[in-house]
């Protein structure tokens, strides 16, 4: 089975968002915004951590430091050995907060074992703080300040509901998982007042009873746990909005490298009850870095405003 096209319609059933065509538009705005602030004198600057060689981790920070640069930024990746202290990592953060050509700080997780991630995170200045997990940010999100930074992922989901004109004013809406990555900023974000939420929201989780009740109550349903296809076809109210930021790596034996990427979303039944849904690949993927440069161009415009 190939994977679906995120350009084409499907067959029947749910129209396609198509991540990487939004995702390639907010790129190009954020290239304008870049070269206006450069002829202001200011380059907006990313700096990306990645401590040890774990495949995946080099693949993204790859992916984030090219997107930087072809956005006009400097991006730039710092990479620490496997063996890294805690205390070297965090007065390279140290390093980064006061270093103003240095607008967005991004640090790579997962970190290895003899590292706490919460630590580091706290040492990142907020106001640096471009991936929007630093307490001070998480609880901006909560109360509704928008001077903070907001999570890449769920602020990509966002922006792609907004793009669709998908009502979420009142309309219901179910996040399954409830990390800090994803689950609970996306839910924070939804049920804001404003433009793009307003909506009544439900967080479900592992411990969550009867999963299929609260997921065929949702307009919109909103998939973040890593579980291949876990939400089929009966677990979705028909016409909902479904939005899929799963990304799983199965075995595959008919592909070149054995495997292939999936979402949480059983893609082919489901996409015949919804209304509008993302594919995997090509759906929220593309978005998360989208948003990454739409934070640090934030980050270095009020550096101008300040
Ligand atoms: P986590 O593992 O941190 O969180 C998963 C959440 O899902 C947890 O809250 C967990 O509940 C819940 N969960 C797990 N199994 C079930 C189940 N059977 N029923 C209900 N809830 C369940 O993952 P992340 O939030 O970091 O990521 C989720 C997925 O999104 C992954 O596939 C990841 O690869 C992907 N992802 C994609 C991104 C993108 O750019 N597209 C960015 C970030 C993540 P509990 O808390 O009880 O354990």
């Amino acid at each position: 089975m190939s994977d679906p096209s995120p350009s084409a319609p499907t067959r029947e059933g749910a129209r396609l968002i198509d991540g990487t065509a939004l995702a390639k538009r907010i790129r190009a705005e954020v290239a304008a915004d870049v070269a206006a602030l450069r002829l202001r004198g200011v380059t907006p600057g990313l700096a990306v951590v990645l401590v040890g060689d774990d495949p995946a981790s080099g693949v993204y920070v790859g992916a984030k430091e090219r997107a930087s640069r072809e956005a006009g930024m400097a991006g730039d990746t710092i990479r620490l050995p496997a063996n890294a202290s805690q205390s070297e990592l965090l007065a390279l953060v140290e390093r980064l907060n006061r270093d103003e050509r240095v607008h967005g700080i991004l640090v790579q997780m997962p970190l290895p074992a003899q590292i706490d991630p919460d630590t580091v995170i706290r040492h990142i200045r907020p106001d640096k703080d471009v991936d929007g997990f630093h307490p001070v940010n998480v609880g901006k999100l909560l109360i509704g300040h928008t001077d903070g930074f907001v999570p890449c992922t769920p602020a990509g989901v966002q922006r792609m509901l907004v793009e669709h004109g998908v009502a979420t004013r009142g309309a219901e809406c179910v996040v399954i998982g409830r990390s800090t990555i994803v689950g609970k900023p996306m839910a924070a974000l939804l049920m804001q007042a404003g433009a793009g939420a307003d909506a009544t929201v439900t967080i479900c989780h592992s411990r969550t009873r009867d999963l299929a009740s609260h997921t065929r109550r949702a307009d919109i349903l909103i998939v973040a746990a890593g579980r291949p296809r876990m939400v089929t076809a009966d677990m979705v109210k028909p016409g909902a909005v479904v939005i899929d930021v799963g990304m799983n790596r199965i075995a595959d034996a008919t592909t070149a490298s054995g495997t292939r990427l999936v979402g949480d979303v059983d893609f082919e039944g489901v996409r015949l009850v919804a209304s509008l849904i993302t594919p995997v690949p090509g759906g929220v993927g593309p978005m998360t870095i989208a948003m990454l440069l739409h934070n640090t161009v934030r980050a270095a415009r009020r550096t101008l405003d300040a």
